[in-house]
């Protein structure tokens, strides 16, 4: 395939936002602030929340403001930029939960078990006993007020001027 014929097929995976509907976007919806979700940063270009569905204590997402249904479509220092966070509130993460250990996560496409088509990054924290069988922890629905709780807490930990600074 060409270099045009590829930038054809890359641009026919990109859906432009007046094609996708006002609503069809649960994470677009979410960055417009349409929909309530718990908060733990946010900049101009990135926004973490807490996972309404957490597989464990902890569970957040790191999602960009601009819609991109998956990875291939991002730009890649938008990629970089997305992957600088990670390190910057799983440090903030680990201490609040008191985890043993954490998990990365990013699905692209539904083979891969991508639910929302806006690329997002799980970070999941692991304790030493929350998975006996070695299969991941079952998902559940979180209550706000607990979610609201350990957002207050990884934000304490959270250094805004430190967030800032290592993604200029
Ligand atoms: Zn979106």
């Amino acid at each position: 395939m060409d270099l045009y014929l590829n930038y054809k097929y890359i641009k026919s995976l990109v859906r432009l936002e007046t094609e996708l509907g006002k609503s069809s976007c649960i994470f677009c919806d979410i960055v417009k602030k349409r929909l309530p979700f718990v908060n733990v940063y946010e900049d101009d270009n990135f926004l973490v929340l807490m996972d309404k569905y957490p597989i464990s204590r902890g569970h957040t997402l790191i999602i960009p403001k601009n819609h991109y249904d998956n990875l291939l479509l991002m730009p890649e220092r938008e990629v970089g930029r997305l992957y600088s966070l990670v390190p910057i509130i799983a440090r903030a993460i680990v201490p609040t939960v008191k985890a043993d250990g954490f998990n990365v996560g990013q699905n692209n496409g539904k083979a891969a078990n991508q639910i929302v088509p806006h690329v997002h990054v799980h970070i999941i924290p692991r304790f030493n006993d929350d998975s006996p069988n070695g299969r991941w922890p079952m998902r559940r629905v979180a209550s706000h007020e607990e979610l609201f709780k350990i957002a207050d807490g990884i934000k304490r930990f959270l250094n805004p001027t430190l967030v800032n600074k290592d993604l200029i």
